[in-house]
């Protein structure tokens, strides 16, 4: 059967601060828009919200902590607590010093997503992987292989990978709460889907959900396919032992 699996990486606003490093001018023109108007585009208390809604649904969901700024609260085992790294840097780009800092486990997690998705680097492709193993962690989202500030990223529907020892998990899609489209496109893939045992992953941003209508939506959907027989929903640390 068809596992999905939402991942919510909880960071606030600190990449607003930040940018991203693979941006061209235009793309930083508009970061710094969306920076200057942020409180008003985006809600602070996101990680809160969605929290509540999955507790209140009992709704197998992962959340990846920027450790700076977040810490787990004491859930039960269908909340997954994983990491987004200390301080939400571009890890295929900071030193190895950096990179040791950024990774360490220090709430014992085991499922982990990068920032920006920068994981793997066609020079050391490993590089981060051993680093991720050498603190536990079991698994991460994955979309691709970064070369410097480039990137392949792609969207699949798949069964796990693993890679030195870390099992990856492709994004399928996203969403930012705003749209309820992107949502229904994201339900329609899913019921399409024939691929046995494969992955359906959907991740999203704390802050992005401003409007929680489409988030109830698409977790009242998604609970309805799974009493149907249709889907199995997950987090990624239950993915993780499920291998
Ligand atoms: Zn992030």
């Amino acid at each position: 059967m068809l596992k999905v699996c939402v991942v919510v990486d909880v960071e606030n606003f600190i990449s607003f601060k930040q940018g991203n490093p693979s941006w061209n001018s235009w793309q930083k023109l508009k970061g710094r828009i969306n920076n200057l108007i942020k409180d008003f585009r985006y809600d602070k208390n996101g990680f809160e919200k969605i929290y509540k809604l999955a507790e209140k649904e009992k709704f197998p969901i992962s959340f990846m902590l920027v450790g700076s700024l977040f810490q787990p609260e004491k859930s039960q085992k269908f909340i997954d607590f994983g990491y987004h790294t200390l301080s939400h840097k571009p890890l295929t780009l900071i030193s190895d010093a950096e990179l040791k800092e950024e990774v360490k486990n220090i709430y014992n997690a085991k499922s982990f997503s990068a920032p920006m998705w920068m994981i793997e680097d066609s020079e050391n492709p490993s590089r981060i992987f051993e680093a991720l193993k050498k603190q536990k962690y079991k698994i991460t989202v994955y979309r691709g292989a970064n070369n410097g500030i480039s990137n392949r990223h792609e969207n699949r529907i798949s069964k796990p990978i693993t890679k030195y020892g870390i099992q990856c998990v492709y994004t399928s899609n996203w969403f930012d709460g705003e749209r309820k489209q992107k949502i229904r496109e994201i339900l329609r893939e899913i019921m399409q889907s024939s691929e046995r045992d494969a992955v359906y992953c959907i991740t999203t941003h704390d802050f992005s959900n401003k409007n929680m209508k489409n988030f109830k939506f698409l977790v009242k959907k998604l609970k309805e396919m799974q009493k149907k027989g249709m889907i199995n929903i997950v987090n990624m640390k239950q993915l993780a032992r499920d291998r």
